[in-house]
């Protein structure tokens, strides 16, 4: 039978099982999806631990997938993004110094035990980001967890850019945003110059329409924010979110031009 992308494979098997073995990967540490059975098995080439052996795999590919692998290019930019959207320039430049040292990783956690909470943004951050990886992944491989369908994200770490952060942010980036601007009021009509912009940023774009009202509630719950428009731009993962409030009647559904 042909395969076509609409064979959706589905496995019981937890989201944070997937990550901590995705976490736990190294060039001799290998972890499969057995597809029939729902299970993830390990292959350590380093401790002669085997659950499964590389031949079993080859013989069936249709059924055991290969989780990929922590890439440590795409560690350290999870790192530089993180340290980007620091307020603090202190704190930033000390953290962009260290990880231009040797041993980027090793010295840029023992920098941040100096702050405690930066710390714990840092692993809620990078736990993240790692979620959303391994969703994309399992995305394009067609697999779908039993428990995420009615799992939606529940949290899009909506937080407003700083004018600082703004000036940070890739050029071509500002930009787009720049001539992105409020001209007038949907509610009362009211138009002209004197709309305030406000940006955000959030971790991912909502995938389906209950993340959408996930996302929306967030956006209310954190900012009274009802309507807002969604920037993606090419070859960079940053969603940003525009919105601004109408200094007449204080709606906010707002028309912005582009
Ligand atoms: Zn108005």
């Amino acid at each position: 039978m042909e395969k076509t992308s609409t064979d959706i494979k589905k496995v019981n098997i937890e989201l944070d099982e997937i990550v901590l073995a995705f976490e736990s990967s190294s060039p001799t540490n290998h972890f499969f999806i057995d597809l029939e059975k729902s299970e993830i098995l390990n292959i350590n080439e380093f401790t002669d631990y085997k659950e499964i052996s590389f031949e079993e795999v080859d013989e069936n590919l249709d059924r055991y997938i290969a989780i990929p692998k922590k890439e440590s290019s795409e560690e350290f930019m999870r790192m530089e993004q993180f340290i980007m959207e620091i307020d603090d320039e202190a704190v930033r430049e000390e953290l962009f110094t260290t990880i231009k040292m040797r041993k980027p990783f090793r010295n840029f956690e023992h920098t941040l035990s100096k702050y405690p909470d930066l710390m714990e943004k840092w692993y809620k951050y990078h736990n993240k980001e790692i979620e959303n990886t391994m969703r994309v992944w399992l995305k394009q491989n067609n697999i779908e967890l039993a428990g995420e369908e009615v799992r939606i994200r529940r949290e899009f770490g909506a937080r407003e850019i700083s004018k600082a952060e703004f000036e940070r942010l890739d050029a071509t980036i500002k930009k787009e945003l720049k001539d992105f601007s409020p001209q007038a009021c949907s509610n009362c009509g009211f138009e002209g110059d004197n709309f305030f912009m406000r940006l955000f940023m959030v971790d991912a774009l909502p995938e389906c329409e209950k993340e959408e009202e996930a996302l929306h509630r967030e956006m209310k719950k954190e900012f009274d924010i009802n309507h807002f428009w969604t920037s993606t731009f090419d070859g960079s993962n940053i969603v940003i979110l525009a919105a601004s409030r109408c200094p007449y009647c204080g709606s906010d559904d707002i028309i912005f031009d582009f």
